[in-house]
């Protein structure tokens, strides 16, 4: 009992200690609010004061610069109204500059990739104070605001740009973006030149280390020497493991530019619908019943009956992934042509002169000869096109035409060819 009472005396110590500390607390709270209360109010007060005030909205003024810039490239499609419309300023403006722009005969068509740039001043109602329109590589057309702000003054201003014509070439040690950075080529032009190539080459596994390409492209400089654009390609070889892929800039007719290999034949490459001359279509692409396993089936190819020994061309240029035994297939040859195309062709008798995989094959080469091997009831070849990893319907594919140039236009290649070789050697011996 004794032993008892004495820790509860304990306890209630503890409690009146706890108590106490609560106090405490308590009261430095409400001190400091109090201080925190009469600060805010100071603050409040300052804040009023106009000075400041008008110090502040100037600071802030001050953090988005005055003057910027917005700079738009027409797309397809584009009107004037769809990129006045760009611009964060309010509907009267819009309207005058839609109509400024529609006095000015020179801009009567909106072609693709033109340029423009407005300047707009931000501390202003009417942010647009000038705004420029590219009417072609040399040209522009600048659109100031008038003196009593209430029209745009047009000026047609000639840039004294020069045209340059540069060769560059190398050996790629890395990736092709790498070596052609590495020169300085524009980024514009290594995109335009990995477009050119995209229907042969296989950017990701055609390029091996010390393969090369050369290029010769226009750069506009202005007076200080300065490289503000880039042209068109002119010329360019890319040499992967010592087979050359060239292509010529060649205008075939009147506006219609395009860019043909030293045979003048379009490097837009198409495949061929029919790899093979000579024979006949006996089977299309679609359900069929199968000759041999008697069942309806998918038929995921074209069938081309013609006599065992007719040689079979590579559709397109490309590397050959497959030259062997596929089952069902017979002899077969896989060749990939691009990231996106890949032909089969089955059943064949033999294969031609030195096809094995991982060789690179151009369109028309000899690949094989029409057999009867796997599961074929006759000499036929059996041609797939595969899109994207599917199988496609080889007849029915819409490709780009694949130009090969002849006559008249054949003549005028080979003469714009050896010009562009001659020019070629200058600029090297230069
Ligand atoms: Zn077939």
């Amino acid at each position: 009992m004794k032993y008892f009472s004495f820790s509860t005396i304990r306890e209630y110590s503890i409690f009146f200690f706890l108590i106490l500390i609560i106090i405490i607390v308590l009261i430095i709270y409400s001190i400091n609010s109090d201080y925190k209360k009469e600060n805010l109010e100071k603050i409040n007060s300052s804040l009023d004061n106009t000075y400041l005030k008008k110090t502040i909205k100037e600071i802030t003024n001050n953090l988005k610069p005055r003057f910027t810039y917005f700079e738009y490239s027409t797309k397809s499609g584009d009107n004037y109204q769809d990129i006045v419309d760009k611009l964060n300023i309010n509907k009267k403006e819009k309207k005058k500059i839609i109509e400024t722009i529609s006095k000015e005969k020179k801009l009567k068509v909106l072609n693709i990739n033109q340029k423009f740039i407005f300047k707009l001043d931000n501390l202003s109602d009417e942010k647009v104070i000038e705004f420029r329109v590219e009417t072609g590589k040399k040209n522009e057309i600048v659109f100031s605001k008038s003196s009593d702000k209430n029209k745009f003054l047009s000026k047609i201003i000639t840039k004294n740009f020069k045209k340059k014509i540069v060769y560059k070439e190398t050996i790629i040690k890395d990736s092709l973006y790498n070596s052609a950075m590495n020169l300085k080529i524009s980024p514009n032009v290594i995109l335009e030149f990995a477009r050119l190539y995209g229907f042969q080459i296989d950017f990701q596994r055609d390029i091996w280390k010390d393969d090369s390409f050369q290029i010769i492209y226009e750069e506009f400089v202005n007076d200080n020497k300065e490289v503000i654009d880039t042209g068109d390609i002119i010329f360019a070889n890319l040499n992967l493991q010592n087979i050359d892929y060239q292509l010529y800039k060649f205008e075939y007719s009147k506006n219609k530019i395009d860019y043909f290999d030293e045979n003048g034949k379009s490097v837009k490459k198409t495949l061929m619908k029919t790899p093979i001359n000579g024979a006949r279509l006996s089977s299309s692409y679609g359900k069929r019943k199968h000759p041999i396993l008697g069942y309806t089936k998918m038929h995921t190819g074209t069938d081309f009956a013609a006599p065992s020994g007719t040689p079979i061309m590579a559709s397109g240029d490309g590397k050959v992934m497959k030259a062997g035994w596929c089952g069902g297939g017979g002899n077969c040859v896989k060749i990939k042509h691009n990231s996106t195309y890949q032909t089969v062709y089955a059943h064949m008798s033999k294969f031609g002169k030195g096809i094995k995989r991982g060789v690179r094959v151009k369109q028309g080469q000899i690949i094989g000869y029409v057999g009867s091997t796997g599961l074929s009831t006759g000499p036929h070849l059996h041609y797939e096109v595969i899109e994207n990893g599917k199988k496609v319907n080889s007849q029915k594919l819409k490709l780009p035409s694949g130009k090969v140039l002849k006559g008249s236009e054949r003549k005028n290649f080979e003469v714009a060819k050896i010009k562009i070789d001659v020019l070629k050697s200058n600029l090297i011996s230069n």
